[in-house]
């Protein structure tokens, strides 16, 4: 499934390096929140993160956040953090990234979309024409609807890690 496949899979959004980026010719990097900066619905900061939004900063990478949760979820997080950000996003519509690129002040092609979900991040990346990367969750999901997309996701993810090695 092409519209999935991420360009690089990491197991923490911390593992990504500036250089990685750069490697990528990415300038810019779009952040999602839930399970990717934090776990689902935290205000705090998963460990390293904010040390490492910091080095992001300092090598010259724009940062935005563009998530899913409401505005009441999203407002102090990203104030926390320093981010500008978008709420309800609507992912995998590609507004939200556009959006975001244009606060940016970049090509799509110079930016790229972090975040734990293959349908609505991933896709939502590929639907924007950014580049996609994928971290695994910071914590499993409780809620039907998670378990049915993970369920889902698990042989596309077992696939590409297949053929990564
Ligand atoms: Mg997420």
């Amino acid at each position: 499934m092409a519209l999935l496949r991420p360009a690089r899979i990491y197991r923490r959004v911390t593992e990504i390096t500036a250089d990685d980026l750069r490697a990528m010719g990415v300038r810019g990097l779009i952040l999602d929140a839930d399970n990717t900066l934090a776990t689902h619905h935290s205000q705090t900061p998963a460990e390293g993160v904010t040390d490492w939004l910091d080095g992001m900063r300092r090598a010259g990478i724009e940062l935005r956040m563009v998530s899913n949760a409401r505005d009441s979820r999203c407002r102090p997080f990203a104030h926390t953090l320093g981010l500008g950000y978008t709420a309800l996003a609507c992912k995998p519509l590609p507004f939200g990234f556009w959006r975001a690129v244009r606060a940016m002040g970049l090509k799509r092609r110079e930016v790229a979309a972090v975040g734990d979900q293959l349908f609505t991040d991933m896709m939502c990346a590929h639907l924007a024409g950014v580049t996609a990367l994928l971290v695994e969750p910071i914590e499993p999901e409780t809620g039907w609807s998670f378990r049915l997309r993970r369920r889902l996701e698990r042989p596309l993810l077992r696939r590409w890690k297949e053929n990564a090695r």
